[in-house]
């Protein structure tokens, strides 16, 4: 009998009406004859109020009551869902992340899961009934109740449906499916049929907000199809009408580029005339490892004297100040200016095409020169273009790109065609 997990995300379950209709997809999914786990997420917003009640009594307060007060949202709906199944017939129970256990570490607010206890939800899914678990939740080493993080409820799906050994985990959201670029800035992108995990970890790090990254890089290592789907279509996972998350070799038709992702509000920092020496990349980045900064693009460029070197940097545009703050303050280096530009974008082009494919960032640089766009940093992986530009210039490079690589619907439905 074919298992499935299906994970209902916060607008899918934000109201009792919602549930409802989630609950009939649950039911048309035992119909087709498969075992069904279910994973919620909160109602919609209700983690965001429940997080600030934390605030109103204390602007940091202790980790395991924060904990135990976010984690509720999901329970709340677990039980509802039962409810909604027994409703119509179906045998349900909901699964508290303790009662399963979700065993994980002890860091309180994104916690890691250890270990998932499967056995009992096991039972009870041969026995016929629906599992319906709350998801975000898991269980300390010290069994405190603790939390995985914000969008947490995609990867105890994913995590759950690799403990049942799943044939697919279908995440039901509100949008439906992973796109070539955002529809809103362009209107002919296009839903891919596929993707791979290696290209959905690349959009999802970069801003396609989909699911939560950590849930990918489960599906990745552990080989979970995960499908993406919409809660507010009449088709249910079984029909197969959203995105499939998969591995590489699965994928008979690989796109050379299969999507354009963009991410606002990058922050750009130059250290001019760094002492080029050994180690003082490690004393300009030490701080900033400390106070939590992420730092992403890294460009290092020795001066033609050999005797200093230039290093930028991004970062968030969030922490711009702090950073700049703390290099400023630092006695541990030396350098002639500190200089930053905080309206800044990455645009990218992501594909696992490009691995066996040259050309594709002479387009990208070419496309961006036509239009006048300059390029302030460059930086690629494998299967991953990225250039950092102005803001202002964001959305016009993204349908320049999305164009010059024949993404759009119509392109894509005559290249089939012919
Ligand atoms: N309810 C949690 C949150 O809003 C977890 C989730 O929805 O994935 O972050
Ligand atoms: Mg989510």
């Amino acid at each position: 009998m074919p298992r499935i997990v299906v994970k209902f995300g916060g607008t899918s379950v934000a109201d009792v009406a919602r549930i409802e209709r989630a609950a009939d997809k649950v039911v048309r999914e035992v119909k087709r004859g498969n075992q069904v786990a279910v994973v919620v997420s909160a109602m919609a917003g209700v983690t965001n109020q429940l997080v600030e009640y934390c605030h109103q009594i204390a602007p940091y307060q202790d980790a395991q009551e924060y904990d135990a007060v976010v984690s509720s949202g999901e329970q709340v709906t677990s039980g509802l869902m039962a409810l909604a199944l027994q409703k119509r017939g179906v045998k349900a129970r909901s699964w508290q992340g303790w009662q399963v256990p979700i065993r994980c570490d002890n860091s309180h607010g994104r916690a890691r899961i250890r270990d998932i206890g499967g056995e009992a939800m096991k039972e009870s899914l041969s026995g016929g009934e629906v599992a319906v678990l709350a998801g975000f939740q898991g269980l300390s080493k010290t069994n405190r109740i603790t939390t995985l993080g914000r969008g947490g409820s995609d990867t105890s799906a994913v995590a759950l449906a690799a403990v049942l050994a799943a044939d697919r985990c279908d995440i039901y959201t509100d949008v439906d499916g992973v796109y070539t670029t955002d529809p809103r800035v362009v209107p002919a992108a296009r839903k891919l049929p596929m993707i791979s995990y290696e290209e959905m970890l690349e959009m999802a790090s970069m801003g396609a907000k989909v699911l939560q990254v950590r849930s990918v890089e489960m599906a990745m290592k552990r080989d979970v199809p995960v499908q993406v789907l919409s809660s507010f279509d009449d088709a249910i996972g079984s029909d197969m009408p959203g995105t499939l998350v998969t591995k590489e070799g699965n994928i008979m038709e690989k796109e050379i580029v299969s999507g354009i992702t963009c991410q606002r509000n990058e922050a750009k920092v130059t250290l001019l005339n760094v002492q080029n020496k050994p180690g003082v990349a490690a004393t300009v980045f030490a701080p900033l490892a400390a106070a939590k900064v992420n730092v992403d693009m890294i460009v290092q460029n020795v001066g033609h004297d050999g005797k200093t070197t230039d290093i930028t940097f991004t970062v968030a545009k969030t922490d711009l100040q702090t950073t700049l703050s703390l290099l400023e303050n630092s006695t541990d280096f030396e350098c002639e200016a500190v200089l930053s530009n905080g309206s800044l974008a990455r645009v990218s082009v992501v594909g696992i095409g490009m691995k066996s494919h040259a050309g594709v960032a002479k387009t990208m640089f070419e496309t961006l020169g036509r239009h006048k766009i300059n390029i302030h940093v460059i930086a690629t992986s494998e299967i991953k273009i990225s250039v950092l530009i102005d803001d202002s210039y964001a959305e016009e490079a993204i349908r320049a790109l999305h164009e010059a690589y024949g993404l759009e619907k119509s392109n894509h439905d005559d290249k089939n065609n012919g």
